[in-house]
């Protein structure tokens, strides 16, 4: 039933609840209770070096813990608060929690790159590089370890305006990201202005590599197009060993993926990702974090 609902309708299915409808309205109102009782939690996914296979990363992907609903995934909310100016002050939430949790893996010794996602709406700001500015320093994180990942769309929405925002951001220390690359239709002159560090080969892409020899140039053309223009690339999505070797071979420099990680809370980020690989430089075992 609920998949017969129109587009702006939002379905969330619980063991509980078998399945529901709601409308925005009603969403967005819970959206806004949930942002005040902070029922926003952030979760982190690796990112892996190919080569090294160190983790080198963490993307912060928010999830909504709901009493009634369990734990309800960005997709089905994060439109409908795009849709309104909730979309704003989660952002914020998550840019803020993201830099605190960021400055006190640092001072506990792991240099870890933070991405994470800026929705259309706060990248169209015109405050947004101040806001990113002030976050920083209250925080006291290192800029150079926050990388914001806006997607292609984004970016080509008004391209003279994305060129002037990204140079601020950049202009602050900060990187940047294009999520969903390929997708979108950017040409290769308008990529070449934007100034990011790294492109994020979309999933689709991802997902239609079925061995070590792929069929599918795409990715290859993607890759060759980020070396040649001196970019990171990371492909997302990755969930078999054989999407894996294909994107190693292939030169891309990182990957995330369910093979890799599933999104999870930080403590749980901390012991996979960390045991494995503490960073010695500037670890100080006996110091208290920022908290
Ligand atoms: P995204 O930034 O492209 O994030 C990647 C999505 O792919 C995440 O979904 C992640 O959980 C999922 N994913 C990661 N690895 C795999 C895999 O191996 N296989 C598959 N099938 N999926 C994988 P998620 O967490 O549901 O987030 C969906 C989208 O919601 C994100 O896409 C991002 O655009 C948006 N989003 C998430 N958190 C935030 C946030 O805090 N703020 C904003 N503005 N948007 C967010
Ligand atoms: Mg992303
Ligand atoms: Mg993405
Ligand atoms: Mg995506």
């Amino acid at each position: 039933r609920a998949k017969d609902g129109g587009r702006n309708q939002v379905c969330i299915s619980s063991p509980a609840v078998s399945e529901e409808m709601l409308t925005p309205l009603i969403v967005e109102t819970m959206l806004r209770n949930a942002l005040r009782n902070k029922d926003l939690e952030i979760y982190y996914q690796p990112k892996i070096q190919a080569k090294s296979m160190q983790v080198v990363g963490a993307e912060a992907l928010c999830r909504w813990r709901h009493s009634e609903f369990g734990e309800i995934p960005p997709h089905r909310f994060i439109p409908v608060a795009e849709s309104s100016d909730l979309i704003l002050p989660i952002d914020e939430y998550v840019l803020r929690a993201v830099c605190e949790q960021g400055a006190r893996w640092l001072q506990d010794g792991y240099r870890v790159r933070m991405s994470v996602n800026v929705s259309s709406r706060q990248f169209g700001q015109p405050g947004f590089p101040e806001l990113v500015r002030s976050i920083l320093r209250d925080t006291k994180m290192d800029p150079s370890l926050l990388e914001l990942e806006i997607t292609e769309r984004t970016a080509m929405h008004d391209v003279d305006r994305a060129v002037h925002t990204l140079t601020e951001l950049r202009n602050l220390g900060v990187r940047i990201a294009i999520d969903d690359f390929g997708i979108g239709y950017s040409s290769l002159s308008y990529l070449m202005r934007f100034p990011v560090h790294t492109l994020k080969i979309d999933r689709s892409f991802t997902a239609g590599i079925q061995s070590a020899v792929n069929q599918n140039p795409v990715i290859g053309a993607i890759i060759s197009l980020a070396k040649s223009l001196n970019l990171n690339v990371v492909a997302e999505g990755v969930e078999t060993v054989q999407q894996f070797d294909f994107l190693r071979d292939n030169k891309c420099d990182e990957i995330q993926g369910y093979l890799f990680g599933e999104p999870v809370p930080p403590t749980s980020f901390q012991l996979t990702a960390f045991e494995s690989t503490p960073q010695p430089r500037g670890f100080h075992p006996g110091q208290d974090t920022l908290a």
